[in-house]
């Protein structure tokens, strides 16, 4: 029994909430389930299997056993099952995002903007999959020619968080089918229902039984690290925080895996004495409020020039202080819930710290009584650098701001992180642009813009934000080996 009725029901019950391995849906091993819970409410809303570890290693020889086909399946072939899953999901766009916003809080309107984000990378990679190429050349000494060739990694080990249920998974998923390789797929066990469902359209579209395999499990660590220490894994891709991704990086150290990381994130919004204040407030909004923070690309410092941080930090605070909170499927809800009460409490600790530090409260400041995980959308001011939260990512509705004078400090203040994932910067000198993009510490930039995540954009990080790209035509390099072959004349 779950909580949930009428047509939110029935698109719940419409998912799979088996294992998906080797094309067939099954039970887990003593068919253990756990339970997935609407962060608004608090409320069970499905059972989905919970995978031991003999399950998992059911995932890999399915992966392993399709491995050999799948690579000689002509691309075509895989980019035209991509296509049509890119047409299945927009057409089945409204009841995707309500099972997304069901299972993740937030409101539907973002829920539907991630469907969109989500499908248009196998779109994106559909296209793709026709354009592997090699290259031929003449030895300088001239005694040989020199061929290089593209072939799949093999078969790969996914594993996504739960702030993205969907497009997390589809920015693997997409080049990894591209590129020939077969997967087994974990999503995060709070928000498994969006992954599921994927598996059924994938399967709609003709992807064969084996490639892709969807192992959900709650006892997460133990089923993982025998697949990643498997002699017959290629390839280990994480999305998720840095503290899980560095003991990930360790275990793939046995297999001497091909790893890529999207961790952690920190990312500074520099907004410069110059600035288009409309562009800037706008910007901040985008930056700070998609996902309700949870956004590992969240603006978490706004490191604003003292001449125009008060107008800046009264402008923010209206547009916050306007947005209006509830169960992201109500209409009119711009604001959901955060997704567990840990998430919730984990903001309130930081914003609690940053006021003792010093800092003034303009708008919001508290997480609201009753069900479900709200915080309010909180703008603060006058915000130390001692802050736990200029160090720390927030993942919530929270923006501090923090002050700078010269162009330097500012600069300064914004690599001032382990973190390297994306920065944003407002000015309109594009001398002063040049120079700031060229010098920040980041994998991306997003210039008069609060938004970088674009399908055919290389989506990463730096430092400790990872490494590897997600999307563009770096995408499907992840999932390819370069093989030479040297021919004697
Ligand atoms: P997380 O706790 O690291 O979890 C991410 C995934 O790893 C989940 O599927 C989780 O499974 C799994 N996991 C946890 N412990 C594991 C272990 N010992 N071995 C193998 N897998 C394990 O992160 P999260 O809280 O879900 O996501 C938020 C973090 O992701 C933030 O730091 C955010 O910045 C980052 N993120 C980064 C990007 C990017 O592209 N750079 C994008 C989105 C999010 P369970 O759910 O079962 O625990």
């Amino acid at each position: 029994m779950t909580a949930l009725t009428g047509h939110e029901a029935s698109v719940v019950d419409g998912v799979g909430k088996q294992l998906f391995i080797g094309g067939k849906w099954r039970d887990a091993e003593g068919a253990k389930t756990f339970d997935v819970e609407d962060p608004s409410t608090g409320k069970v809303i499905a059972h989905v299997a919970d995978a031991s570890e003999a399950d998992g290693k059911a995932g890999l020889d399915a992966a392993v056993a399709a491995q050999d086909d799948w690579a000689r399946t002509p691309p075509r072939d895989r980019g035209e099952i991509l296509r049509k899953a890119w047409q299945l999901i927009t057409e089945r766009a409204d009841d995707l995002a309500l099972l997304m916003t069901l299972e993740m809080g937030k409101a539907l309107a973002e829920s539907k903007a991630e469907i969109t984000y989500g499908s248009e990378f196998f779109r994106w990679f559909s296209e793709e999959a026709v354009r592997v190429a090699g290259r031929y050349s003449v030895a300088p000494a001239g005694s040989s020619r020199l061929l290089t060739v593209k072939q799949p990694v093999g078969p790969c080990l996914m594993i996504t968080p739960w702030n993205f249920p969907l497009a997390m998974g589809t920015r693997k998923i997409g080049p990894a089918v591209a590129a020939g390789c077969t997967m087994v797929v974990k999503p995060a066990s709070l928000t498994p229902l969006s992954m599921l469902a994927l598996a059924g359209i994938l399967t709609e579209a003709g992807l064969p039984d084996g490639v892709l395999n969807i192992v959900t499990t709650k006892s997460t660590g133990k089923v993982m690290e025998p697949l990643i220490r498997d002699a017959r894994l290629r390839k280990l891709t994480f999305t998720g925080s840095t503290e899980v991704g560095r003991s990930l990086i360790e275990q793939s150290a046995e297999g001497v895996l091909r790893v890529s990381m999207e961790l952690g994130g920190n990312a500074p919004f520099l907004v410069f004495g110059d600035a288009d204040l409309d562009k800037a407030v706008e910007g901040a909004m985008l930056a700070k409020m998609r996902n309700v923070g949870e956004a590992c690309t969240a603006a978490n410092r706004f490191i604003v020039h003292e001449s125009v941080a008060e107008e800046f930090g009264r402008r923010l605070a209206e547009r916050m202080g306007a947005l209006s909170m509830g169960r992201g499927t109500e209409d009119g809800v711009e604001v959901g819930p955060l997704v567990e009460a840990k998430q919730r409490d984990k903001v309130r600790e930081l914003v609690d710290d940053a006021v003792q530090a010093g800092a003034k409260v303009t708008v919001g400041g508290k997480a609201t009584e009753g069900d479900g995980y709200f915080f309010q959308p909180t703008v603060l001011t006058d915000v130390p650098r001692s802050a736990r939260m200029f160090k720390e990512e927030i993942f919530g509705p929270v923006a501090p701001i923090f002050t700078f004078g010269a162009d330097e400090d500012g600069l300064a203040m914004a690599n001032d992180t382990e973190f390297g994932l994306v920065a944003y910067l407002f000015t309109q000198d594009l001398n002063r642009a040049v120079w700031a993009y060229e010098g920040l510490e980041t994998g991306m930039v997003g210039v008069n813009q609060g938004i970088v995540s674009n399908p055919s954009a290389p989506f990463g990080g730096v430092k400790a934000s990872g490494f590897g790209r997600e999307g563009g035509v770096e995408g499907i390099e992840e999932y390819l080996e370069t093989k030479y072959i040297g021919i004697a004349l």
